[in-house]
């Protein structure tokens, strides 16, 4: 059941949500995109976007359901990045960072 929000008079999913509006200065949708592993008929994978309550933190920003997003800048200054499995090795190779995966785990050779 959504909660008007007193903070951004948007609605919430949770009172946590409410709180960490208010401690945070706002929440938005997560947008991390979730394999739903069903198909629709022709075939094709449904992908859908998470949509729970995401705050932003000092590294970037997590949801509700868990998600954690870590910000360019810090993904920077830590020396590692997001990428695809495909990405991975050339990343690895060319800039000398750590590849990370979209599932959050490092990637190994
Ligand atoms: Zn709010
Ligand atoms: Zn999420």
């Amino acid at each position: 059941m959504p909660i008007k929000c007193g903070n951004c008079s948007n609605r919430h999913f949770s009172v946590t949500s409410v709180r960490m509006c208010y401690q945070y200065g706002g929440v938005l949708p997560c947008d991390w995109l979730i394999d739903t592993r069903r198909y629709t008929e022709d075939g094709e994978p449904i992908i859908v976007a998470c949509g729970a309550d995401a705050w932003t933190t000092d590294r970037g920003w997590r949801c509700a359901a868990g998600h954690e997003h870590v910000s360019a800048e810090v993904r920077d200054r830590e020396g590692w990045d997001y990428v695809t499995e495909d990405e991975a090795e050339g990343f690895a190779r060319n800039t000398g960072r750590v590849p990370v995966l979209m599932n959050g785990h490092p990637w190994v050779p």
